[in-house]
Parts: C-alpha cells; sequence; structure tokens
C-alpha cells in the first residue's frame, strides 16, 4: 500500500496536510476566513445584522464526509451567531433524483446533531417561481430561446483562449422569445431541440458568462412534482435564485463554484428579488485513500465493490455510523481541519485519530479472541469455574468492573503465542510464563500439533494459583499480559476488520487511460468467523461500541439481527500508518 505523504506535483488536489500544522482545538474556533466576514457583515448591520445560511444537497445520492464539512460550516456558523439554517433539497436535475435520498439526508442531519430551521426546502417548490424569474429575464431582453443543438452550442461558445460567436438566434425579438418558451413549457418541442438561455456577453473570458442556459427541455418525470414539467432550470440559475427567495445571507460554496460566482451574482442583479445573498466558495474536503463524489461512490454501490451505501468502508455517514464513528467524532473532526481558500488533502488518520479520542473515556474494555488458539490448564481442576474482576475502564473508574469467568479452558490469541520466538517477543512461546489479564499467571508446557498439517492446535500450560488479580506475591515479573475468554462461556462472533477502501492516497490520481477503480485496496475488508468474546457480550443491541482490549474500538453490525454477533472494527487502538511514517521517516 501507498505510503501517505506529500502528494506528487502532478496532483491538482495540493499537498497532504501534516497531523501537526492542522488547527486544533485550542480555543481558535470561530476564526476562519468566512466567519471573518460573517462577523464584519454583522458589525456592518449588513441584511439586518442576520446571518442566514443553507445546506443545499441535492438527492441523487448519500451524503459523505465532505457534506459534514459543508454541514458544520453552514449550521454551525447560523448556531454560533444566532441565525438560521435551511435545509434545502436542491432538485432540479430530475434523472438522477430520489425520494430515497431525501429521507435519508434528513436523517444523516439529524444524526450528526444539526437542526434546519422551519420545514425541509426544496428547490423544486420555486418552479413556478422560477418560470417567472425567466420571463423577467426574457421581457428585459436579457433572455433568449436558442435551437442549437448540444454540439452546436459548445461550438459557437468557443474555448477558453477563443472567444464564442453570437448564436443565431440571440436577437430574437421578446415576443417570439415569449411565445417559444411558453410552447416550450407546453411540451411542443422535443427533449434537447431548444433552450432558453440567458443574453450575457459571448466574448467574456469567463466561459460561465457566455449565455449560459438557464432552461433545457426534458421529459423526465420528477420525483416531486411529476409530469407538471417537461422544462427544468439548471443549477446556476436556480441556486442564486432560491438563495435569495429564501433570504439567505451568505451562500457558502465549494471552491469549484468561484468562476461562477460572476453568474451567481449576474441573475441577482437582473432579477427582481427579495435579497442579495452573498456567495463566498471554501476548499472542499478531500481526503486520503478515499473519493468524496457522489457519482463514484453510486458505482461503488451499483458494480458492487461495497455492499450498499452504509458499507462501513465507504465515507458517507451511514457508513461510518455503521462503523461505530460517532457523530461528535466527525463534528470534531470537521472542526480541527477548519475552513481555508485552498485545496488540500486531508489525512484520514486525522479522522481516526478524531474517533479514538471520542470512543476512548466513554467505551467500555472486553476481551475478545479473533484468532483462537485453545489453551488447557493441566493443574485448574476440571470442573472449576471462577470470576475475576475486569475493569471497564481504566479512563473512569465510575464505570466499574465486571465479573469474568474463569475456567481449565481458554482461548488465547493465536498470534500471542511463537513456538520459537524473536528477541522481545514477551508473549508465549514453549517454557515461558505470562500474565492472563485480570486472571493468573501461566506456563506455557507443552505445544500440541494437527499430525497431519502440523498446525499448533492447542497449548498446555500450568498456572500458578498464587498469582490470582495478576501478581505473584513473592515479586516475580512477567514481560506479557495477554487476553483470553473461557472457551466454554465464551460466545461465538463473526468479525468484520476494514482497512482503507483504496490503495493510493488519492485515488483519482490515475493517468488518462486509468480509472479510479483500478486503486482499489483488494484487503479493504477482512471477514473473521469464529472469533469468541466474553460472555457479557451476549445479546448486545445493534450499535453498541466497546474496546476489545489490545484490539481496537467494535461496534454491533445490523447483520447481527439474522442471528449470531457479527462485530465491525470501528477504529484500531493506535494510528498503525502514523507509525509505519516516523519508522520510514527515521530511517
Ligand atoms: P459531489 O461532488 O459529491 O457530487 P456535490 O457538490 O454535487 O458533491 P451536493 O449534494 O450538491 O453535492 O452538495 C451539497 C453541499 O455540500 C454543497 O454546498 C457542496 O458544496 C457541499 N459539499 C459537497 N462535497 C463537499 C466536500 N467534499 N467538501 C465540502 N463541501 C462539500
Ligand atoms: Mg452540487
Amino acid at each position: 500500500m501507498q505510503e501517505e505523504g506529500v502528494l506528487g506535483s502532478g496532483s491538482s488536489r495540493g499537498m497532504i496536510i501534516p497531523i501537526d500544522k492542522v488547527q486544533t482545538d485550542d480555543g481558535t474556533r470561530g476564526t476562519d476566513f468566512i466567519r471573518q466576514i460573517a462577523d464584519e457583515d454583522q458589525s456592518a448591520g449588513k441584511h439586518g445584522g442576520i446571518i442566514h445560511t443553507r445546506f443545499p444537497p441535492e438527492p441523487n445520492g448519500y451524503l459523505h464526509i465532505g457534506h459534514a464539512k459543508s454541514m458544520c460550516l453552514n449550521f454551525g456558523l447560523a448556531v454560533e451567531r444566532g441565525g438560521q439554517c435551511n435545509l434545502r433539497m436542491d432538485d432540479t436535475n430530475p434523472t438522477t433524483e430520489d425520494v430515497e435520498y431525501v429521507q435519508a439526508i434528513k436523517d444523516d442531519v439529524a444524526w450528526l446533531g444539526f437542526e434546519w430551521s422551519g420545514r425541509v426546502f426544496h428547490a423544486s417548490d420555486y418552479f413556478e417561481q422560477l418560470y417567472s424569474f425567466a420571463l423577467q429575464l426574457i421581457k428585459a431582453g436579457k433572455a433568449y430561446v436558442c435551437d442549437l443543438q448540444g454540439a452546436e452550442v459548445s461550438e459557437y461558445r468557443g474555448l477558453w483562449n477563443r472567444t464564442g460567436r453570437d448564436s443565431p438566434h440571440r436577437n430574437r425579438p421578446v415576443d417570439e422569445n415569449l411565445d417559444l418558451f411558453a410552447r416550450m413549457r407546453a411540451g411542443e418541442f422535443e427533449d434537447g431541440s431548444r433552450t432558453l438561455r440567458a443574453k450575457i456577453d459571448m466574448g467574456s473570458p469567463n466561459m460561465n458568462m457566455r449565455d449560459p442556459t438557464i432552461y433545457r427541455i426534458r421529459r423526465v418525470p420528477h420525483y416531486r412534482t411529476g409530469d407538471s414539467w417537461c422544462i427544468y432550470p439548471m443549477y446556476d440559475f436556480t441556486h442564486p435564485l432560491s438563495d435569495a427567495l429564501e433570504g439567505i445571507t451568505h451562500s457558502l460554496c465549494t471552491l469549484e463554484f468561484e468562476n461562477h460566482r460572476p453568474l451567481y451574482d449576474w441573475f441577482l442583479h437582473n432579477i427582481d428579488v427579495p435579497n442579495q445573498p452573498r456567495q463566498i466558495e471554501f476548499a472542499r474536503l478531500n481526503l486520503s485513500y478515499t473519493v468524496l463524489s457522489k457519482r463514484k461512490l453510486l458505482d461503488l454501490v451499483e458494480q458492487r465493490h461495497v455492499t450498499g451505501w452504509d458499507d462501513p468502508r465507504m465515507p458517507t455517514l451511514v457508513g461510518f455510523r455503521r462503523r461505530g464513528y460517532t457523530p461528535k467524532a466527525i463534528r470534531e473532526f470537521c472542526h480541527r481541519i477548519g475552513v481555508a481558500k485552498s485545496n488540500s488533502i486531508v489525512s484520514v488518520a486525522q479522522l481516526e485519530d478524531a474517533v479514538r479520542q471520542d470512543l476512548n473515556p466513554s467505551t467500555l474494555r472486553v476481551m475478545g479472541v479473533l484468532r483462537p488458539l485453545k489453551v488447557t490448564i493441566e493443574n485448574y481442576p476440571e470442573d472449576k469455574v471462577e470470576t475475576v474482576d475486569a475493569v471497564n475502564n481504566p479512563e473512569d473508574e465510575g464505570m466499574g468492573t465486571r465479573a469474568v469467568p474463569f475456567s481449565r479452558e481458554l482461548y488465547v490469541e493465536r498470534t500471542d503465542f511463537e513456538e520459537d520466538p524473536p528477541r522481545k517477543y514477551h508473549r508465549l512461546a514453549p517454557g515461558r510464563e505470562v500474565r492472563l489479564r485480570y486472571g493468573y499467571f501461566i506456563t506455557c508446557r507443552e505445544v500440541v500439533k494437527d499430525q497431519s498439517t502440523g498446525e499448533v492446535v492447542e497449548l498446555r500450560c500450568t498456572y500458578d494459583p498464587e498469582t490470582r488479580g495478576g501478581y505473584a506475591p513473592d515479586g516475580r515479573k512477567v514481560r506479557g499480559t495477554i487476553h483470553w475468554v473461557s472457551a466454554g462461556h465464551a460466545v461465538q462472533a463473526e468479525v468484520r476488520l476494514y482497512d482503507h477502501l483504496f490503495a493510493q492516497v488519492d485515488p483519482s490520481d490515475v493517468g488518462e487511460e486509468g480509472s479510479y477503480l483500478d486503486n482499489l485496496n483488494p484487503g479493504s475488508l477482512e471477514t473473521l468467523t469464529g472469533c469468541w468474546v466474553e460472555p457479557s457480550l451476549e445479546g448486545a443491541s445493534v450499535g453498541s461500541r466497546f474496546q476489545f482490549e489490545r484490539l481496537g474500538y467494535f461496534c454491533v453490525d445490523p447483520d447481527s439481527c439474522q442471528g449470531g454477533l457479527v462485530v465491525n472494527r470501528t477504529v484500531t487502538l493506535r494510528d498503525t500508518w502514523a507509525k509505519i511514517e516516523k519508522a520510514k521517516a527515521a530511517k
């Protein structure tokens, strides 16, 4: 797998921000450039001193961590400054939108901890109003019906270094435009045969200003308006006007829209609107080893590279939720990365770190053995069972202890035994003594192997009854402490371990021929069956979280409902990647 570090100069997405350079929770909350603008506007009494933002997802997919950044900014800014934030479905493209996504978006916004003001808004609610705005432009001689078709439109539009040419229909009389536009709406013309265009400037260096399309004909039923419309307004037209209609003061969007801003403002200046919102652009979130484009995420789902939008490897909020991430950790991550004006790739280790930090103080510790190796304690009575006290959370004494059964037959982790241990290996090996966490010292006396395969199948050990609780009265020390479960009491589980879904820091950084799919990490999911976990997990409810000592943070997967416990690893205990990076850097 590729090492994380500074990206090659060929990447268009800039540098990875080193972890220690990212803004941390040191009281700097609220000092980014957008918050500064909001403060200035508020103190200048602009918009009556009100802050009114909106979060405008298109319901064509599930929300991802990039949307979380946008939500934390939009809702956060409004909450901090006593303002409001609207949730608006930006639903003007009927071909890709679906009511399934609308519900999922609402669930995700609420899950992340945000409340929208009033009802949920829909750009499609404004179709009639937008139509009359278009009429206003036509009547003012600022929009015309154009009969050029796809390829011709592009040809006339020119290139960034070659100015465009006027459409032959640019100077149509107002009455003819009004008539044609009404007939477009009435369904008299074929899809794609005509468009309504704003009459701006075909010589503008900004391509967006070269008479952009504002309406197209598309006979596709809309998930809300059904067959009422066969013409649909374009995003660039809809967005500023929706903002104006809702009284939005600050319309925050990602950098790609920077050179759409003149067009945003043009519509607001040339149409009689109740309010003049201001568009401000910020850098979108890019995350290492991750793709955050809804189209690509949809590909992954449709081509079954993942099990669904909520696959725990997906960067969607439903995926993270299933994986065991908390809303608080995601909000904290968004706070730490801040809001800036230049694109970068944030290390996914940052996100994982925020998850660990949130889970550590609150999560129960339990024991589970993922790759079991049987241990028989020969000098422990056959039918004896005792319980040992295990600490629920060493970070928080108030969380108390629990009783864990101990008996003659145990399972330990296969990786905690080495027949031929390397130097500095402190766990089990022939003749070696180790501590069983919360239990006794045991010594490995004999290694039992499968005759035909040579595989180690059992360890015969003895225990020292004087070492109950993990300490020897004679003061003798052991170097290793391992976890275990009692074979006769443990509960069986399936455990799913996750790695990055992609093996490249920037999966989309592929040559002309390549596809981001070539960068999928074949080892992103490891499913372990036949794991054994301590009996306190019997019947654990879906979504409950705990730490398996030494193994990471885990949570119960919804698949558990089908009988049997299924557990996801949320995140490892430490950032193994950071360790690898450090080791490399030290060389
Ligand atoms: P995608 O490229 O994933 O399709 P989009 O911009 O088309 O994203 P929308 O549903 O329109 O998706 O996004 C809703 C809001 O979330 C927009 O304001 C958009 O700017 C913001 N947003 C989307 N992706 C990111 C991201 N990676 N980082 C920050 N904000 C984002
Ligand atoms: Mg969008």
